[in-house]
């Protein structure tokens, strides 16, 4: 008896690809004779995203579905499917068909050799422009060194063994970031490489400045080292202080621009310091997020058996 793969979608106003998606997945699974599970995380959506979810679930038993009572971010939403899924394996994949559900199959038969975590791999990045390549690809080698994980090439698009998603959901921290989390976990991994499809319908949700915050966010759940930026500063500017009064011991005050030096130190090291107040705040505020102890997500509304 083959086992159950269960896909978790996570859906974020998606009215227009819920369904497609829906019967894309299903017929690629059903085609490979693979018993599964579909789990839609309607994660607030404003749209008829949760109407969808039900009216695929009509046409199909396998689908189910939970709905957010807000929006709670992708990596929340698909916690909260590996929360539900019931399969002896959990694939996570985008609602917008842009991660290819042809590869589904060959990551199953990957599963079932051995391998816990099988990997999507982008090979091509779709249509995002160059300075969008760019600018990930910068911020995937400064994640990747500063974590001391490869995340390079790495995407959302995963299929995990039923003990890397309980190690997963037993992770305490309230602040989920699920392509380094998965990372972390480590576990007996495999790679296949695909290529990013279009989007026929809807919207991509990431702005830069959601971009952004995601950046910052990765990086602190990682990494301490940004804190250290302050000791890097304090002795730089301690140098440069050293080095004034001993400058100011040879010349004196009678030297031309020593003001307007001096000024430009205490303003940049002012601003040093307020960075650095800045950084430390970041992080202060995630450790006081954190000890509050709230939930994740909140789910409003479920379907499916
Ligand atoms: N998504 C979500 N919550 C959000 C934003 C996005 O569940 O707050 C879902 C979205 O519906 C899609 C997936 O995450 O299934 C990837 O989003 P999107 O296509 O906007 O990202 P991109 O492909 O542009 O990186
Ligand atoms: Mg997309």
């Amino acid at each position: 008896m083959d086992k159950k793969l269960s896909v978790v979608i996570p859906a974020f106003n998606e009215e227009d690809m819920v369904e497609a998606a829906a019967r894309t997945v299903g017929g690629v699974l059903r085609d490979a004779g693979i018993p599964y599970e579909l789990v839609f995380v309607d994660d607030g959506s404003k749209d008829g995203t949760w109407e969808a979810i039900l009216r695929a679930h009509g046409a199909d038993p396998n689908v189910r579905g939970v709905s957010f009572s807000r929006n709670f971010g992708k990596d929340r939403a698909v916690f909260a499917g590996l929360s539900k899924a019931r399969g002896e394996c959990v694939a996570v994949m985008d609602c917008d068909l842009q991660h290819p559900p042809e590869k589904l199959p060959e990551m199953y038969a990957l599963w079932e050799q051995g391998f816990e975590v099988v990997e999507g791999v982008k090979r091509d990045r779709g249509e995002e422009s160059g300075l969008h390549r760019a600018c990930a690809g910068a911020f995937y080698s400064v994640i990747s060194k500063l974590a001391k994980l490869d995340m390079k090439r790495s995407s959302d698009f995963k299929l995990m063994d039923r003990r890397v998603v309980d190690t997963l959901l037993s992770l305490p921290e309230e602040d989920v970031f699920f392509r380094g989390l998965t990372a972390f976990v480590g576990y007996r991994r495999a790679e296949v490489e695909f290529d990013v499809a279009q989007r026929t319908a809807g919207v991509s949700k990431w702005s830069f400045k959601s971009l952004a915050r995601y950046a910052v966010s990765s990086v602190t759940a990682f990494s301490a080292a940004p804190m250290q930026l302050a000791a890097v500063f304090g002795v730089l500017f301690g140098v440069i202080a050293v080095v004034t009064g001993i400058l100011y011991a040879i010349v004196g005050w009678d030297a031309d621009g020593w003001l307007v030096f001096l000024a430009v130190m205490i303003l940049l090291a002012l601003a040093c310091v307020l960075l650095c107040m800045g950084i430390i705040g970041y992080y202060v505020g995630r450790t006081f997020r954190q000890s509050l102890g709230r939930p994740r997500f909140i789910i409003s509304r479920e379907c499916g058996e």
